[in-house]
């Protein structure tokens, strides 16, 4: 399948944060597929930009695992495993807690304002089918929490955490592929209650529930060459 990439205007004297910028967007949108191979020149002429600049972008990209180097094919889009899922998805529960515990004794009143619009935003996407925006707009409301915090580490790692669970969604969702309805706001309700603890236990509950939507028990779907002869002689 090819890459459908959103309509990227002409980037001129734009920085490779820009481009790691557009391509996490169009990630989140859905539009680019886990094991998608990306190329230098496919993504300097998509952007008008340099392959310099390409080039950085994409070692950015590979430092963060969203984008894997694999022998003989180039970048690869990361795929996560069941087990990486898992992994990602448990860090997730031990951080993002802590974010809207802190929020909810931190949060300005022009913070708050943000993430209502966020949540309006996403009801919005939900009601006119507009499911690429719908889907990025609902990973967009964990990383509005981390900037909330004003902590530029945390929002690092969120992003990551973020756009990683965004592909193995597509991988190993079981059905609704993306966070359940009214979640987002009973969460951002706690925080304007100042009710940290509820907060926490609401996004607790939150992953959980993305988590349930996803196959991430039992075996990796893919098998080795020698698994696959191992099962042949026992036919
Ligand atoms: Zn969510």
């Amino acid at each position: 399948m090819g890459i459908i990439l959103p309509r990227f205007e002409k980037l001129h004297g734009k920085t490779e944060a820009e481009i790691c910028r557009r391509i996490i967007h169009a990630i989140f949108e859905q539009r680019i597929p886990p094991g998608e191979r990306l190329t230098e020149e496919r993504l300097a002429e998509t952007f008008n930009v340099s392959r310099t600049i390409v080039r950085q972008a994409m070692a950015r990209l590979s430092q963060d695992g969203i984008l894997v180097k694999m022998p003989n094919v180039g970048s690869t889009v990361a795929s996560p495993t069941r087990k990486e899922t898992r992994d990602i998805l448990a860090v997730r529960r031990m951080v993002e807690p802590e974010i809207v515990r802190t929020l909810a004794v931190s949060v300005s009143e022009a913070g708050l304002a943000e993430l209502h619009e966020h949540l309006e935003a996403e009801t919005a996407a939900r009601k006119n089918d507009a499911r690429g925006t719908f889907v990025r707009l609902a990973g967009e409301f964990h990383l509005r929490l981390a900037e909330l915090t004003g902590n530029h580490v945390l929002v690092q790692l969120m992003t990551r955490l973020q756009t990683l669970t965004c592909l193995a969604i597509l991988l190993h969702a079981k059905g609704e592929q993306a966070c359940p309805p009214g979640e987002h706001g009973q969460i951002t309700d706690a925080i304007a209650r100042q009710d940290g603890e509820t907060a926490a236990r609401e996004m607790l509950h939150h992953l959980k529930h993305v988590e349930m939507d996803l196959r991430l028990d039992g075996e990796e779907r893919t098998s080795s060459f020698s698994e696959t002869m191992a099962w042949l002689r026992g036919v």
